[in-house]
């Protein structure tokens, strides 16, 4: 099913924009376009129309950031995500994300962090000159974390502090608002 047009856009930052899905669209996460060459879209809940992202990045395997995919492949993006979260979901990512791969643009540097815990090959995406960090459902601000299963609650609660060490400026969460 198309997701197209069930969301809008708020520009963040000059170069950094977060759509979201409107109430009655199905359930998918917010994702973040990050202008530039080549352009970069962190997480593909959504169709939009109106971008045509050059790489895409995923912070986790769930199909609420994964359902575009197939859309952006279509587009012509090459994929980025963790081996492992890309075999539970059936992808083959072009580009194989570990712990401390740098992606950049023309405008932005992002670090990639294994944050396991979530799910087990989810990583969260930081900016370090600005100060940006795509927490994907890891963190959500405070002590507000991710769900998890019992046995790997440990490994979450690690990468959650592993993530508010960060101190980050503007946190990007894969739902809900933005936090400065
Ligand atoms: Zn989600």
């Amino acid at each position: 099913m198309s997701t197209a047009s069930f969301y809008t856009k708020q520009q963040l930052e000059p170069d950094l924009s977060c759509y979201v899905q409107t109430e009655h669209a199905p359930l998918s996460g917010n994702c973040y376009f990050l202008a530039g060459t080549p352009s970069i879209l962190i997480d593909a809940g959504l169709e939009i129309e109106e971008i045509q992202p050059d790489i895409v990045l995923i912070t986790h395997g769930h199909f609420d950031h994964t359902q575009a995919i197939p859309y952006y492949v279509k587009k012509g993006a090459k994929i980025g995500m963790t081996a492992v979260d890309a075999q539970s979901c059936g992808i083959t990512p072009e580009l194989v994300l570990h712990d401390g791969s740098v992606v950049s643009n023309s405008n932005f540097t992002i670090r990639v962090i294994a944050v396991p815990g979530h799910t087990q090959g989810g990583v969260a995406f930081y900016e370090g000159k600005q100060g940006l960090l795509f927490s994907g459902d890891t963190w959500f601000g405070g002590d507000n974390i991710g769900c998890h299963s019992p046995q790997d609650r440990p490994k979450l609660i690690q990468s959650v502090q592993k993530l508010k060490a960060l101190n980050p400026r503007l946190l990007c969460t894969g739902h809900g608002a933005q936090s400065f």
